[in-house]
């Protein structure tokens, strides 16, 4: 792939920088689709730091009781097993964590997370999630879900498998790792499509594979400017994933990560979309356009009935409709 002089330009400039990591497979594709190189060779503009930005913009740190674990939702947390992803997405919110050379979870940790999820019986769900937990080994994940399926007290907890694979390594999704997935029912598979042009013969059939071994999918796409935030697009994205029986479930505006503004849509965008897109597909295609609030809020649904005011530095939510604390999120109109 020749480089273009912004891409040229970022892998010159020295600093603070979210290595660039693609796989054979993806890079092929995005040699032929301006949409997937968009996502895969960074550019300048992810050296340009915005004031409203921050390197933790969903606050995890702050809701992390123990290393690796975040408990913000009541009735769920996430596990951060990995930093490594078999591709670095460069819109990635979590940059400041992944690929940084971190070691795995370790047992002792999984340990002290099943003793606070036993002792926090109102958690129902664990979110494996990382970096990607799906560049891990087949055997080292099957120790820890062992260890979380022998030790937890609920044994009803559903696990979800937050990997971004079928769409940028899809042979890793091989029989053995069906098999011990299929194990440990109940869980669902969260998986990352952005674009139609992802969705090859090599991606299809591994959604069917992970379809025919019983286990359900959803899919969180990212509303990325430049790359997908078009209507017509998201509609043929969305109703080809349906066919593939995968939910349609999240459409988010981009989080507030360092770097990545040149790939966030303005708010009036995102919803002009969603209004074209409840005329072009049904509700079973459509997912909910949501962010998550920075500062802490959590994840709202972008409903204007949570909009309180447009202010001129930005939009001001609430996060619930009894909520007293506003979250602003800065206007950024290009
Ligand atoms: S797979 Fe997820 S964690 Fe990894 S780079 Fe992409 S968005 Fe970030």
């Amino acid at each position: 792939m020749e480089l273009r002089p912004e891409e040229k330009a970022w892998f010159e400039a020295e600093g603070e920088k979210l290595a660039f990591k693609g796989t054979p497979y993806y890079l092929a594709l995005a040699s032929e689709s301006e949409a997937l190189r968009r996502q895969v060779v960074p550019r300048s503009a992810e050296l340009e730091f915005l004031d409203s930005e921050s390197p933790d913009p969903l606050s995890e740190e702050i809701h992390s009781p123990l290393p690796r674990m975040v408990h913000r939702y009541r009735n769920r947390i996430a596990l951060l097993l990995t930093d490594s992803c078999a591709l670095h997405c460069r819109h990635c919110f979590r940059r400041s964590f992944t690929g940084k050379n971190h070691r795995n979870l370790t047992t002792s940790e999984c340990e002290q997370v099943i003793d606070y999820v036993n002792s926090h019986p109102e958690v129902q769900e664990i979110l494996i999630t990382g970096g990607d937990p799906l560049t891990l080994s087949t055997g080292y994940l099957r120790d820890i879900l062992g260890r979380f399926r022998g030790g937890l007290t609920n044994q009803n907890i559903i696990f979800r498998m937050a990997t971004r694979v079928p769409a940028v390594l899809p042979d890793r999704i091989d029989q053995e790792l069906l098999d011990l997935l299929k194990e440990n029912h109940p869980l669902w598979m969260v998986i990352q499509f952005n674009h139609p042009d992802e969705l090859t013969h090599d991606s299809r059939s591994a959604l069917k594979r992970i379809r025919e071994a019983g286990i359900p999918m959803v899919n969180q796409s990212v509303l990325l400017s430049g790359i997908n935030d078009d209507s017509d697009i998201l509609a043929a994205l969305f109703q080809q994933l349906l066919a593939e029986g995968v939910k349609p479930y999240y459409l988010f505006q981009g989080d507030l990560a360092r770097g990545t503004s040149h790939f966030r849509a303005p708010l009036e965008r995102g919803w002009k979309i969603m209004d074209e897109l409840r005329l072009k597909v049904s509700g079973l295609a459509l997912p909910t356009y949501a962010v998550d609030l920075p500062g802490g809020g959590g994840k709202i649904p972008l409903s204007r009935s949570l909009l309180v005011e447009e202010r001129e530095e930005g939009y001001v939510f609430k996060n619930s409709e009894e909520s007293k604390e506003l979250y602003i999120y800065p206007r950024e109109d290009r």
